[in-house]
């Protein structure tokens, strides 16, 4: 009820709700003091959260932060929701979000803009913005997220919580809309890094409904929270402190490093030569991908149909040109571009191999180092509206976030500092399947 009411008084501010769902909240929390009076309790129950709006929510509308999904209220809950449901946590709402996940500010979304709890004239970053917002500004200790190029760790980044993409397959995909499928994960976003191994604890394992997820046990997140950092080797690569990196950020992240060498880390340079290749591979490869999957909205099936087509194609032309917002078509057609007949070589087939070679600058550096650090982003939030007209700007505001995803690696983003009363954000990168120790190196910031 507190936190229900916070939302109510304070969420016209930040704009970081879609949807919440008051009754259904109250029913699940009364279930869990009915578990906590029979001694049934685990950690998260009765645990208020939220949920990003690209998650399917039984009953509930899931609008993916588009119009085309506006009034789509799905008939069953993503794995998602069904486990962190299970684990007797209580859902508030739904969050705000860029368009299909696609962005960096959050100011793509059919719902309007996410404003930074930080600084309202600033954004939230994105595409999870919403959820960032909502846990920066108390309105909900936790929330879930989704990351296909950064979009869990740069909205953490700029909101000043904690948030973790786990490696690709760790969490279950189904019931999650599909953006980028070779890319997409979901994970935690919360204030500190024990609440992110908690939830990742009840969010990851096999879904046998999900062919991508990946058929393995998974670890007690907590038990190493506490292991001192002494002997771990954190590599520094080169290409993500030089140019691009505005200093007061730089020297920020020095800082926090600093801080766990003190702890007994070690500082060793590294370098991830292909770094340039990240942003061009991603915008073939993600694009590609989001125009096949987006394929489905036709207005035939379900989701947003125009008014009185006049014949088939009326029906797709008017629909889609009504129902997508403007990121959504630009992607669609340089995705649909990059995949027409004859150009395979050129595009898809080029950035497929240059993803390879970041993936393999990784697995190389992880011969030298157990962890890699770096920023999350160039700076601190920035102004709304002050990137929204250039896209190739925007584009570059994932520059340290996108490899992850291509290398499908876990990452996170842990609070830094501030500059100018801005947070910053450090970005951890562990070896596949190696959370456990990023929970641990950033617990050390707690
Ligand atoms: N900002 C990137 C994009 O627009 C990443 C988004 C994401 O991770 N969903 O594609």
């Amino acid at each position: 009820r507190h936190l229900l009411e916070r939302i109510a008084g304070l969420d016209a501010q930040y704009n970081s709700f879609i949807t919440t769902c008051e009754d259904a909240a109250l029913a699940s929390a009364r279930a869990a003091d009915d578990r906590l009076a029979a001694g049934d309790a685990g950690p998260l129950t009765g645990i208020p959260l939220a949920h990003k709006d690209i998650f399917c929510t039984s009953g509930v509308r899931t609008s993916c932060g588009s119009r085309m999904l506006d009034n789509f209220v799905p008939p069953y809950d993503a794995t998602v929701v069904e486990r962190l449901r299970d684990a007797g946590t209580v859902t508030l709402g739904k969050t705000n979000m860029d368009e299909f996940a696609m962005g960096s500010s959050n100011e793509n979304s059919y719902y309007g803009a996410v404003k930074n709890p930080w600084d309202t004239n600033c954004v939230p970053g994105g595409s999870s913005g919403g959820s960032a917002a909502a846990v920066a500004a108390g309105l909900v200790p936790a929330a879930s997220g989704t990351d296909t190029g950064g979009s869990i760790r740069q909205p953490a980044a700029f909101c000043g919580i904690t948030g973790l993409k786990p490696t690709y397959g760790r969490i279950s995909r189904l019931g999650m809309v599909a953006f980028a499928s070779s890319l997409d994960q979901a994970g935690p976003m919360a204030r500190t890094a024990e609440d992110c191994a908690l939830l990742l604890e009840a969010m990851a394992g096999h879904d046998p409904r999900d062919s991508t997820s990946v058929n393995r046990p998974v670890p007690d997140y907590c038990a190493d929270l506490d292991k001192p950092l002494e002997g771990l080797r954190i590599g520094l690569p080169r290409e993500y402190f030089g140019e691009g990196l505005q200093a007061a950020t730089g020297d920020c992240i020095q800082a926090a490093l600093k801080e766990l060498e003190n702890q007994g880390a070690s500082l060793v340079e590294v370098s991830l030569p292909n770094s340039h290749l990240t942003i061009p591979t991603y915008y073939i490869i993600a694009p590609a991908e989001a125009s096949t999957n987006l394929s489905r909205y036709d207005g035939v099936r379900y989701g947003y149909r125009c008014d009185n087509p006049a014949d088939l194609d009326d029906l797709y032309t008017r629909t889609r040109e009504e129902g997508f917002g403007d990121e959504v078509k630009r992607r669609i057609l340089v995705g649909t571009y990059a995949l027409s007949a004859g150009y395979y070589d050129a595009y898809y087939r080029k950035a497929q191999q240059a993803r390879r070679l970041i993936r393999d600058d990784f697995l190389a550096c992880f011969e030298q180092v157990d962890v890699i650090a770096g920023p999350t982003t160039p700076g601190p939030a920035f102004g709304l509206g002050e990137k929204s007209d250039d896209p190739v700007a925007m584009y570059l505001e994932d520059v340290y976030t996108l490899a992850v995803n291509l290398a499908g690696l876990p990452g996170m983003s842990v609070p830094a500092g501030l500059v100018e009363g801005k947070p910053v954000g450090l970005q951890l990168i562990g070896r596949h399947f190696e959370e456990a120790r990023l929970l641990n190196t950033a617990h050390r910031f707690q």
